[in-house]
């Protein structure tokens, strides 16, 4: 367990680029939380900014594109190795919201 979440925040952290701390903690029920957080944001004295989701994979992959999201608006000259997947977040945001606005109807 500890070997493979600090695998993953590893493999996190280098994708997130130089801007982000991630860490990966453990809640009640044994699941894997992410946490990013944004040094940058902080530094400049703002509220601080941070991404939270707990789950597994899916729990990393929204954690992962609200960063993305963050990086996009906030520091576009950033170029983080996740950058390379801001296409791909925004077509998992639409389809999202797709699938809400067909349950809602
Ligand atoms: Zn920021």
């Amino acid at each position: 367990m500890t070997a493979s979440r600090s695998a993953r925040e590893r493999k996190a952290a280098s994708q997130a680029g130089p801007l982000a701390t991630v860490k990966i903690e453990v809640d009640a029920n044994d699941q894997f939380v992410y946490k990013i957080t944004c040094a940058e944001c902080i530094a400049k004295g703002h509220r601080k900014w941070s991404a939270y989701r707990p789950g597994g994979d899916n729990g990393f992959m929204a954690a992962m594109d609200r960063w993305i999201f963050h990086l996009h608006e906030k520091h576009p000259g950033s170029d983080a190795p996740c950058m390379a997947y801001l296409a791909a977040a925004q077509q998992r945001l639409h389809e999202r919201r797709e699938q809400q606005e067909a349950e809602q109807a």
